[in-house]
């Protein structure tokens, strides 16, 4: 279903939106009509699309663009986000290197916006307004397709990992009450459950051509935003700015020290350093397995090892509060 609302404002007050109503459990379809009124108010017009099934994100995001849009708004959660993303890029780079995305986080997990300083709808609106936009990189993710085992590749903007992250994920889409106790908490009970019967498997990690890691790991995780699974610090010192994706890599280590000391600290962003815990940087990064271990992205879960991952520096433009190692590049 399509809408569109013309308040005669200019060009640039256009705004395309896609949304998800089921996101966050439903709640985006209510707080549609939050956003609606807020974007009015501003004296924006839009054309809104509801997404009805997965990758009509992708196929909206696409369109919008081919037509010249300059600001596409993804309302929903990371996954909905990373198909608009895949519907804005192509893999040579931008579609329309004048269309730029805003988030309107509606999801669960708000692990992106986390990094972008756009939470919520109005601080996004706020630098809208203000014209703050951003260019962040974004990683390209090669893999191996669950459905059809062929290769595929696919970008993500936050978080890929697999192993034990990887397996909550699945858990959590697989149990009847999915997220429903938001992010965080959904994410922790599940990851308990998954801690005490996961068992590590054996990784080969090679960084820029170089192997740097080649042992049981339990979980390792591409990072080019800093927060996952509902506010983890995964990486605390990372930047969606700098060219380079940050590798954590978690030995198989005893479930009592990941329980006690790991988990506890991941959410303070207090891990980095600890034994079993392995941080890296990268341009580009390969996984091998001598058994399919499971991928996750941006909280999908596309398909299975072996991977490689490529950062493609500062290729998408996003509303964004300018961070503290880069100057706005404005509209
Ligand atoms: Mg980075």
């Amino acid at each position: 279903m399509t809408s569109t609302v013309d308040v005669g404002a200019p060009r640039e007050r256009m705004l395309h939106i896609i949304v998800n109503p089921s996101s966050g459990n439903g709640a985006a379809g209510k707080a549609w009509y939050s956003l609606a009124t807020d974007v009015s108010l501003r004296g924006y017009s839009f054309e809104v699309r509801f997404t009805e099934q997965r990758g009509d994100a992708t196929r909206f995001a696409r369109e919008y663009a081919e037509r010249g849009a300059e600001t596409v708004v993804a309302m929903g959660g990371d996954g909905t986000v990373n198909e608009a993303i895949n519907g804005l890029m192509t893999p040579d780079g931008p579609l329309n290197p004048a269309t730029r995305l805003a988030i309107a986080s509606a999801g669960t997990g708000k692990d992106l916006v986390r990094s972008l300083g756009t939470r919520t709808f109005s601080q996004m609106l706020d630098a809208l307004d203000a014209g703050h936009t951003s260019a962040i990189d974004l990683a390209l993710l090669n893999y191996v397709d669950a459905e059809s085992g062929e290769p595929a590749s696919r970008y993500f903007a936050n978080v890929a990992d697999m192993g034990l992250g990887a397996d909550v994920a699945r858990r959590i889409e697989a149990s009847p009450s999915g997220k429903a106790f938001g992010g965080m908490v959904s994410y922790l009970v599940q990851a308990v459950k998954t801690i005490r019967v996961f068992k590590g498997k054996q990784i080969r990690l090679e960084i820029d051509g170089e192997t740097v890691f080649d042992g049981a790991a339990q979980m390792v995780v591409f990072c080019n935003g800093g927060f996952f699974a509902g506010g983890m610090k995964i990486a605390p010192l990372s930047s969606l700015r700098d060219g380079l994706l940050d590798v954590v890599v978690l030995e198989e280590v005893s479930r009592r020290a990941l329980l006690t000391s790991l988990l506890p600290r991941v959410y303070i962003g207090r891990h980095i350093g600890q034994d079993g815990v392995h941080h890296f940087h990268a341009r580009r990064a390969r996984i091998d397995t001598p058994e399919p271990f499971l991928v996750e992205l941006d909280g999908e879960l596309p398909g299975v090892s072996p991977v490689s991952v490529e950062i493609a520096p500062q290729i998408l433009k996003v509303i964004a509060e300018p961070g503290p190692e880069e100057s706005d590049i404005g509209q």
